[in-house]
């Protein structure tokens, strides 16, 4: 190793330490409730499968189908190679079933608010962010180079103070809060968030990347649990989670959407989803839109889990959704306990700073309608054996 990157060694032996360091599995089968990893089959509580059509027999043809009919590649950026019919029919499919008026695909859902909010604000504009929104949210917004103003978590009367300390100020504002927080599993009171922009007249945004497939009739997503069609401007969306397979959406009024295909830097600038891809999610649109019985399954297994751990004794902190935060404190307790629930036949990640603030290390427990009840009590007595065992729980 060259002594000029001596640093990275360090810096990566800081993590191991203090718990931090990401180890990552190696799955040997598709994604379903259980998995091979690393050569042991175990109950799958890790992903964001929440539907279970990652490995859907349909969605599996439909990608092969079309893989068959158009082959694999986009072969350029849309603007230049011009646009597959496929995406087209995609992009009219989603914003059908999420009850707006137009959409646009992008790579993933990151590169949604990447390729979004900077086209949306830019110097001179503020941004107001809940305090926890993901990543690729305050990415976004870093990129866009407009003022950042983080409001306290849900917390809409401290958006509405800072909105009256600094609207004024400047030009453009966007308000942006994430519809179901990725770590907590709360949803954001997107009702009342609406009032205060319509209120103050600025543009609201929402990622709605663990509402769709979960919230809101058949899993039509937070804007539709709320009822808020046509209020909300911009709605983030992803296909990697609830749909199974990867993708970005960005859905709202024509004119967003068109601005995006002259402006969205990553759709302007980046190949387009593949052709599988795009076919995947066209299938799980059909799977979706055909029945509510997949979304229904995720609840009951969801309301049945947690209703079991709070039993236990565990703390599942804010969640009123799938994601079922373990809380633990301290990032080496939650690892130790995912080694010892791994030892156990359940995979199920611990996850630290900075995914989440120091302290408030967790293991997230994700549950999908590929569970099946016995998979889910398996997992309950797993918890509970090692929850006695690390002290966690009596
Ligand atoms: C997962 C997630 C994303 C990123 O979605 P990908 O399609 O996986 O890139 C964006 N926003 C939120 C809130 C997420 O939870």
């Amino acid at each position: 190793m060259p002594a000029k990157l001596q640093w990275i060694e360090d810096e990566l032996n800081n993590l191991k330490e203090s718990g931090l360091y990401n180890r990552i599995r190696t799955l040997n089968s598709p994604q379903g409730a259980w998995l091979e990893v690393d050569g042991q089959r175990v109950l799958n509580f890790c992903s964001n499968n929440y539907l279970g059509l990652a490995n859907h027999p349909r969605i599996v043809d439909a990608a092969r189908q079309a893989a068959a009919d158009y082959g694999v590649g986009p072969a350029a950026v849309r603007t230049i190679a011009g646009t597959m019919d496929l995406h087209l029919r995609l992009e009219k499919r989603l914003a059908a079933f999420k009850g707006v008026a137009a959409s646009i695909t992008f790579q993933s859902g990151f590169n949604a608010n990447l390729g979004c909010i900077p086209a949306l604000v830019g110097k001179g504009d503020v941004i107001f962010s809940d305090e926890l929104n993901h990543a690729s949210i305050i990415d976004g917004s870093r990129l866009s180079r407009a003022e950042i103003v983080r409001y306290a978590h849900c917390d809409v009367q401290d958006l509405q103070r800072s909105l009256d300390e600094k609207r004024a100020e400047f030009n453009r504002a966007l308000v942006i809060t994430d519809g179901v927080f990725s770590m907590d599993g709360d949803v954001a009171p997107l009702d009342e968030i609406y009032t205060v922009c319509n209120d103050y007249n600025v543009m609201l945004m929402v990622d709605d990347a663990h509402g769709e497939g979960v919230l809101g009739t058949g899993g039509r997503g937070i804007v539709d649990h709320y009822q808020l069609h046509g209020k909300v401007d911009v709605e983030i969306g992803t296909l990697s989670k609830a749909f199974g397979v990867v993708g970005g959406i960005v859905s709202g009024d024509p004119l967003i959407v068109e601005w995006l295909h002259q402006r969205g830097r990553p759709f302007l600038f980046s190949s387009a989803m593949t052709v599988p891809d795009v076919a995947a999610c066209l299938a799980a649109v059909d799977i979706l839109e055909e029945s509510t019985e997949l979304v229904d399954r995720l609840w009951e297994n969801t309301n049945y889990f947690k209703g079991e751990m709070r039993r236990l004794g565990f703390d599942t902190g804010m969640s009123t959704t799938p994601i079922t935060p373990v809380m633990l404190g301290e990032a080496s307790l939650a690892q130790e306990f995912s080694r010892e629930l791994f030892k156990q036949g359940v995979f199920a990640m611990s996850i630290g700073f900075p995914t989440v603030p120091r302290g408030k290390a967790r293991i997230r427990v994700m549950i999908s309608a590929a569970h099946q009840q016995d998979d889910l009590d398996q997992g309950l007595a797993a918890f509970s054996r090692v929850g006695r065992q690390l002290g966690v729980i009596n």
